[in-house]
């Protein structure tokens, strides 16, 4: 009886495999990509209250084009507290310039790169850089651009290999990110006399943000400015250890909204601070509207604004070189983490010898350009620098003593 039983046992077992194994066969053997759900409906066992499904955070880009992958990743990350660099942001190119430096390399300013120069071969071979009234020519055996992909290949490269098929498809994979406005408010008060934190608030006026930003998007551009659905508002100065002593009694406010390029399309042209009072009255009316949400946050404050700088999406056109004021570079669409596009989108490049870097390579933020980087020197080097990171890491006197405690 009991070898019976072993043997049902046995067959039933067989079955089950057969049965998986057909299932696998017919589904197909690749599982689903993880990125590829959006925001709107968080996963049920993640989020298992309804309301507060409604109201899972969502940000940068519309909710129906966002990864919750992508987003639950970034969530966790501020879960945690995000960082903020000792002595502010400048510290970074502070510290990078001398490590440059130090390996042979030279840092200009005010070097607007005009082409990048490509040879009789079709290689990358240097670079066409404005100085003054000239073009000084700047020749290297390898060109690497963190110019983002939309201005290396479509303004940088001759008009020749722009249109070759390889660029054209890495093109049709990425479209433009969201612009924005950036509203920088300086304070009268340290951040303990004006009950400031090192926090960061997003807010929204809606619960479906879907619906609210393409009311907003679509609207003449007086209508959104009476309107902005969603503010990201933090306090540089607050998070910043050293900020006291270096500005003794004073305090800042950033404030990010997003905004359509093409509302200040128009101004393209002008010269920077000069674009003329409509311009600025639009901005200025954008601005306002911004304020009085902000001044519902922190009421007290009215009384407390020194200053106040604000910048349009053609702000980050003169200033970064977004080609239409992105605040991120490439938009983070779900189709952007598609296999196809993230095997395509590649730092090395069809044109031999050219490199891409940064945020378009990877994505967006400080770390996410920082990946673009590791990637790109990881292309250049044809060696895995992920794998030279983490045998640095492992090594590491402050990983061996964390261990310790
Ligand atoms: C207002 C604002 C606030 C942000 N806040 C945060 C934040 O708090 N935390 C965070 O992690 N990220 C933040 N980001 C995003 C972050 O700044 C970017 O994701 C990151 O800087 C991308 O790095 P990158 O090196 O790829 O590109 P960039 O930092 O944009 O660098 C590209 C550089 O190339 C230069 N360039 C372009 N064309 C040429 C040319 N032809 N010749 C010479 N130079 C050229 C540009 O001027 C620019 O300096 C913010 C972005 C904005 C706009």
């Amino acid at each position: 009886q009991e070898i019976t039983a072993v043997m049902w046992l046995y067959w039933i077992l067989l079955v089950l495999l057969l049965l998986a194994l057909l299932r696998r066969l017919l589904r197909g053997s690749s599982s689903p990509n993880p990125f590829s759900a959006d925001c709107r409906r968080p996963p049920a066992p993640l989020v298992t209250d309804k309301d507060v499904r409604k109201k899972v955070i969502k940000q940068g880009v519309l909710p129906a084009s966002t990864s919750f992958s992508l987003h639950a990743i970034l969530v966790d990350h501020y879960m945690e507290g995000a960082w903020y660099p000792r002595g502010g942001p400048s510290e970074i190119a502070f510290h990078t310039i001398p490590v440059i430096k130090q390996a042979g390399g030279a840092v200009l300013t005010k070097a607007a790169v005009q082409s990048i120069l490509v040879n009789a071969d079709g290689k990358a071979c240097g670079v066409s850089v404005q100085k003054g009234q000239d073009l000084v020519n700047i020749f290297a055996p390898i060109v690497i651009s963190d110019a983002g992909i939309f201005n290396t290949y479509e303004r940088l490269l001759p008009a020749e290999i722009r249109t070759l098929p390889d660029i054209q498809a890495q093109l049709h994979m990425v479209d433009h990110g969201i612009s924005g406005l950036s509203v920088f408010i300086g304070l009268n008060g340290s951040k303990e006399e004006l009950g400031l934190e090192g926090t960061n608030y997003f807010i929204y006026s809606h619960q479906n943000l879907d619906e609210a930003m393409n009311c907003f998007f679509t609207a003449s551009r007086e209508e959104a400015a009476e309107n902005i659905p969603i503010l990201f508002v933090t306090s540089p100065s607050s998070k910043d250890p050293t900020w006291q002593e270096r500005y003794p009694g004073k305090s800042t406010l950033c404030i990010l909204a997003l905004a359509q390029y093409e509302w200040f399309e128009e101004w393209k042209e002008e010269t920077v601070q000069k674009r003329g009072a409509e311009y600025e009255s639009l901005k200025n009316a954008m601005v306002e509207s911004i304020l009085k949400t902000v001044l519902k946050l922190y009421p007290h404050l009215e009384d407390k604004i020194e200053c106040i700088s604000s910048g349009s999406p053609l702000t980050n056109q003169h200033y970064i070189a977004s080609p239409k004021g992105e605040l991120y570079g490439a938009a983070h669409s779900i189709s952007r983490l598609q296999a196809e596009a993230t095997a395509i989108l590649r730092s090395q490049t069809c044109v031999p010898n050219l490199y891409l870097t940064g945020q378009d390579i990877c994505l967006c933020g400080f770390m996410g350009a920082l990946q673009g980087a590791v990637l790109c020197a990881s292309a250049v080097l044809q060696r895995n620098l992920y794998s030279d990171m983490l045998r640095l890491w492992r090594n590491s006197p402050a990983n061996n003593s964390k261990k310790k405690d």
